[in-house]
């Protein structure tokens, strides 16, 4: 017999992929690590898990409690959930220039849904402390805080790390993947780093962030975007991202971004969202550099569904000044 018990058990555990175009090309095995493929179809519903347990275990949520989170999108639907199945409610604060896929979603699961304007971190209407002092006006809620709380780092130092390392039997030259807040990289740098010391870990950063420079300079100064990717790319060094020891940073375009998801769904019959064009060009470019015969593995984060009315329309692709390239 091999079942899961409900949901937190089919969290997690999913499979690495070699992504065959990319493997050919380069002559390195290009792996990634089909995170579409958790309940909630995102690489979130890890850190969405090890928050709440985290929140039960300090006793600061109770039976039929709320946990309120300000989330682009992804943290939002797994938190839902993982809140649906544990009996408490979900709030979720979000800027408004994320996709209406992803608001729809997250109210058709049943969470709260507060849309706020979009303003810089540093403004007090900023959503995530939107979300933060809202918890703090309810009983027995708390606030998931992923950006700073490292149970969510903590998520893939105990489950995303182990499994890459235990699916490659130890044979990996570097992980990469892009950060939004920290929590996939800085988790499985941790654990990768202590079974050796020689994988190479290298960020993957969109334009219009500041963290291909941190890496590279040691200074967090943005670069020009914006990018149309959503969930990645930071203007600061989260409590997640802190004290993670990353080798190097690769920066990716837009461009290149939209030319590999649609090689993915043209050539290799993948249907994946922007996160993941990043991740996958920052492995290819990784690849490049250190030459044929190495092992690379990524992130799969999502697929494409959510990214409808942006990425997958010429439209819009247009108005930003972006081409399908047609592969045939
Ligand atoms: N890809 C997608 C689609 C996401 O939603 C996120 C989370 N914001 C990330 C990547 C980045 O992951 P992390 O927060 O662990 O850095």
């Amino acid at each position: 017999m091999n079942i899961l018990s409900g949901l937190a058990e089919s969290i997690g555990n999913t499979p690495l992929i070699r992504i065959d175009s990319l493997s050919a090309e380069t002559g390195c095995e290009i792996l990634g690590k089909a995170e579409f493929m958790n309940p909630g179809g995102s690489v979130k519903d890890r850190a969405a898990l090890w928050m709440v347990r985290d929140a039960e275990r300090s006793g600061a949520l109770q039976p039929g409690g709320t946990v309120v989170e300000g989330t682009a999108g992804n943290t939002g639907i797994g938190l839902v959930h993982v809140c649906n199945s544990r009996g408490y409610n979900t709030v979720i604060y979000m800027p408004d220039n994320q996709s209406d896929e992803k608001v729809n979603i997250l109210r058709t699961l049943g969470a709260e849904v507060r849309v706020v304007p979009t303003v810089p971190y540093a403004d007090d209407n900023n959503f995530q402390k939107q979300a933060g002092r809202y918890a703090e006006t309810l009983d027995n809620a708390v606030w998931a805080n992923q950006f700073d709380n490292v149970a969510n780092r903590q998520a893939h130092m105990e489950s995303t790390g182990p499994e890459i390392w235990a699916q490659t039997d130890g044979k990996l030259d570097a992980f990469t993947c892009a950060v939004g807040t920290g929590g996939t990289l800085a988790g499985v740098s941790r654990y990768l780093k202590t079974q050796s010391e020689d994988v190479q870990i290298w960020l993957t950063d969109p334009h219009g962030s500041a963290l291909y420079n941190w890496v590279t300079t040691g200074e967090a100064t943005m670069t020009p975007g914006p990018s149309i990717t959503e969930g990645i790319g930071n203007s600061r060094i989260t409590d997640n991202l802190a004290d993670t020891v990353i080798d190097d940073a690769v920066q990716i375009t837009d461009q290149a971004m939209v030319d590999m998801v649609y090689r993915m769904l043209e050539e290799d019959g993948w249907f994946f969202g922007s996160s993941t064009g990043i991740n996958l060009c920052g492995a290819v470019e990784i690849a490049r550099r250190l030459g044929p015969g190495h092992t690379i593995a990524t992130i799969l984060c999502d697929d494409g569904s959510k990214y409808m009315s942006r990425l997958f329309n010429p439209e819009f692709l247009s108005e930003k000044g972006l081409i399908r390239h047609s592969q045939s």
